[in-house]
């Protein structure tokens, strides 16, 4: 077994990133297997070196420990742009110049009033650069612009969407916010409908979170990935692109989140539960162990 941590350094470790790190370790030790720490910092605008310094001391603190030299997700940038090259040459891709605002206005407009779709990837894409993508398969990739899967064509070319309908499916085993636990499957249509084209690389940054970690859970041969319940949904996403890269898809362990007492989950902001805060006032890792209930 082989799992990870993979924070991004844009705020302090709180309890809830605690409770990952450290369940994913004890996994992984009590099945004999190894443990990665990864930095998630294709965000070179939010991200901070102090904050990268502040998440190894606080892991060596809670008694983590993880090979070096750990992956880095800023030094992979020619690793992204491989796979999408591979996606642009397949005709997967269409450059979008929509800025968020566009998109809102676009989908708010037919259904004013009405429900505003979202995926785990943000407001669904209503498809209006698709059909200016003027697409030759010589054209360079197009730089300086965000980029999107076309979800549709890439879906048509799986073998389960051309003998009917098409399900995908990953191994949960823990559990999803509504219970899922077990074989999660979900349809071409589902995936159609409800999660759409997503961006693959935002402007400025080469690539996006969903493409980056599924690319680097791969590389680091990750076998189970442990990770809180809010990313249950974008596990859809993942899978997806793990069959258009070619990648395995590990098994999942989506855990619970750790909340505050009003039954809100932790943010970054929440600086009352960082794990720095905790050490100043002179708490053992037991400690938060116990408080997070491991
Ligand atoms: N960098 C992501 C985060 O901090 C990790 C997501 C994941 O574990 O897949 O939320």
């Amino acid at each position: 077994m082989i799992t990870r941590f993979a924070p991004s350094p844009t705020g302090p470790l709180h309890l809830g990133h605690a409770y990952s790190a450290m369940l994913a370790q004890d996994m992984a030790l009590e099945n004999g297997g190894d443990f990665f720490l990864r930095i998630e910092d294709i965000d070179q605008t939010r991200s901070r070196p102090n904050w990268e310094t502040q998440i190894y001391d606080d892991l060596k603190w809670l008694g983590i420990w993880w090979p070096t030299p750990v992956m880095r997700q800023s030094e992979r940038t020619d690793i992204y742009y491989k796979s999408l090259l591979s996606m642009w040459k397949r005709n997967y891709i269409f450059a979008c110049s929509c800025t968020r605002r566009d998109v809102l206005s676009a989908v708010a407009a037919p259904q004013e009033g009405g429900l505003i779709l979202t995926s785990p990837d943000g407001l669904i894409y209503p498809g209006t650069c698709r059909a200016c993508s003027a697409y030759d398969e010589t054209d360079p990739l197009p730089t300086n612009t965000a980029l999107r899967l076309y979800m549709e064509r890439a879906v048509e070319d799986f073998a389960e969407y051309r003998t009917g309908g098409g399900v995908f499916s990953f191994q949960e085993t823990g559990k999803g916010p509504n219970g899922e636990t077990g074989l999660i499957e979900f349809s071409s249509a589902d995936v159609l409908k409800n999660i759409g084209d997503i961006v693959l690389s935002r402007r400025d940054m080469g690539t996006s979170y969903h493409l980056s970690v599924v690319i680097d859970d791969a590389a680091q041969n990750i076998t189970h990935v442990v990770r809180g319940q809010d990313l249950f949904e974008a596990t859809k996403i993942h899978v997806i692109l793990q069959r258009l890269l070619g990648l395995p898809t590990p098994t999942y362990y989506h855990h619970k989140l750790i909340r505050d007492e009003n039954g809100k989950r932790l943010a970054k902001r929440d600086d009352a539960r960082a794990i720095s805060k905790y050490r100043a006032d002179g708490c053992s890792p037991d400690d938060i162990r116990k408080m997070v209930g491991l």
